[in-house]
C-alpha cells in the first residue's frame, strides 16, 4: 500500500500520517520525491482501512502495490535513487545520471599486495576500492581471507589513498565489523537469499551492494532488495554478476539484459561485476563497454598487480594498467550517453 501526499504536504502532516501507520502496527516508510512525498506501508498481511488514512489532511490517495515487491518498485518512487557514499576526498554518487566505478582484488591477500593494488590504481581516478576480507569459497580448503586484519588493511587503503571501500560481509557478524570499516557493505551472490544477513543489511548505517544470486530470477532478486528496504536501509545498489546457464565457454553468463528490466520495474541503481559475469580477463573489457552502453550505473572490476600469484580469481584479474585503458574507453561510452562518471 502506498499513500500519496499533496505536493505542498507539511512535514507535520507526512508524520501524522506515519504515526497513524505505525499505531495500526505496521511499518511507514516515507519516501521524499522531487514533486512529492510517498509513504510506502509494509507489515500488512490484510486489507488496510483505507477511509481512516485517506481523509487525513495532506493525503491525495492510497493506492494497492500489487507487485510482491513494493519499497524498491517505481510504484513508490518514480526519480532513480541516487546513492551517495562519502568517501575521504568527497562523495561519489551512484544512479541517476552518475555512474561510479569500484576495482580491486578479489580478495585481500596481505598487506603489501593490497598496498600495492592500491598505489597503482589510485591514478586511474577510480574512486572506490574492493577487496574482500571474508570470502565465501566453495571449498573449505581454498583461501577464506583474512578477516578482521583484513579489514584493517583496508582501513589503511582508505586513510592513504582516500578511497572508498566497498567489503562483503558473510554473515551477522561479519556485518557488524564490515559495517565499521567499510563504506558500502557487499552482500554476495552465494548470500544474495539469506535473509537474516539482508535484515541485518538493512538495519545497517552504510549503502549496501547486493549481488545477484547466480540462479536468482528477478523477483527474486527485488524481492531479496527489498527486505533491505523494508528494514529501512534505502541505499541499495543491485549488482548483475552473472547467472549460470549452459554456456561452456564462460564461469557465468553476463545477464545485461536485465539492465533495462530492472530499470523498468525499480528505482535503485544497478551495477555490473563483468569480472564474475565472465571468469576470464579478456572477456572483462568487452563486457564493460557493453554494460555501459547497456545503462548499468557503475562496474565492479577485479584487478590484481600480479593476477597470476592471486589466491582467488586470478584468471579473471585484469592489470592496473589494464584497468586505466578500461576506465577510459567506460569514460568515453558515457559521456556519449550524457551520464556523468564519478
Ligand atoms: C566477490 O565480489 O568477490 C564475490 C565473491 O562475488 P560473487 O558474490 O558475485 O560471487
Ligand atoms: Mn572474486
Amino acid at each position: 500500500m502506498l499513500v500519496v501526499m499533496q505536493s505542498h504536504a507539511t512535514d507535520e502532516q507526512v508524520r501524522s500520517v506515519c504515526d497513524k501507520i505505525e499505531s495500526l502496527g505496521l511499518k511507514a516508510h516515507p519516501i521524499p520525491g522531487a514533486g512529492r512525498t510517498a509513504i510506502g506501508i509494509t507489515g500488512n498481511n490484510g486489507a488496510i482501512d483505507l477511509g481512516i488514512l485517506e481523509s487525513m489532511p495532506g493525503v491525495i490517495e492510497c493506492i494497492p502495490v500489487t507487485k510482491p515487491y513494493k519499497l524498491v518498485s517505481l510504484d513508490v518512487k518514480t526519480e532513480p535513487t541516487i546513492v551517495r557514499i562519502p568517501i575521504p576526498s568527497g562523495d561519489v554518487l551512484i544512479g541517476g545520471p552518475h555512474l561510479a566505478m569500484v576495482a580491486g582484488p578479489c580478495a585481500v591477500e596481505t598487506e603489501e599486495q593490497t598496498l600495492a593494488i592500491a598505489e597503482q590504481l589510485q591514478p586511474t581516478g577510480v574512486h572506490l576500492f574492493r577487496g574482500g576480507a571474508y570470502k565465501p569459497r566453495t571449498s573449505p580448503y581454498s583461501f577464506q581471507g583474512l578477516g578482521l586484519p583484513g579489514l584493517k588493511i583496508l582501513e589503511k587503503v582508505r586513510k592513504l589513498y582516500g578511497f572508498g571501500i566497498v567489503t562483503e560481509a558473510v554473515d551477522n557478524e561479519s556485518l557488524d565489523l564490515v559495517e565499521e570499516y567499510a563504506d558500502v557493505i557487499q552482500i554476495g551472490a552465494r548470500n544474495m537469499q539469506n535473509f537474516s544477513l539482508l535484515k541485518r543489511a538493512g538495519r545497517a548505517k552504510k549503502p549496501v551492494l547486493l549481488k545477484r544470486g547466480m540462479s536468482a530470477t528477478l523477483d527474486e532478486f527485488l524481492m531479496a532488495a527489498e527486505y533491505i528496504l523494508s528494514e529501512g536501509n534505502y541505499n541499495v545498489m543491485l549488482c548483475e554478476r552473472g547467472v549460470r546457464t549452459f554456456s561452456d565457454f564462460s564461469r557465468n553468463t553476463l545477464d545485461l539484459a536485465v539492465i533495462p528490466a530492472v530499470k523498468k520495474r525499480s528505482h535503485l541503481p544497478i551495477l555490473v561485476d563483468p569480472s564474475h559475469g565472465t571468469g576470464k580477463r579478456h572477456k572483462v573489457l568487452p563486457m564493460s563497454r557493453a554494460a555501459v552502453a547497456a545503462g548499468a550505473d557503475g562496474l565492479l572490476v577485479e584487478v590484481h598487480h600480479q593476477p597470476d600469484k592471486a589466491l582467488s580469481d586470478g584468471i579473471q584479474s585484469i592489470l592496473p594498467s589494464e584497468y586505466a585503458d578500461l576506465l577510459s574507453e567506460v569514460r568515453a561510452i558515457s559521456s556519449l550517453l550524457h551520464r556523468h562518471l564519478n
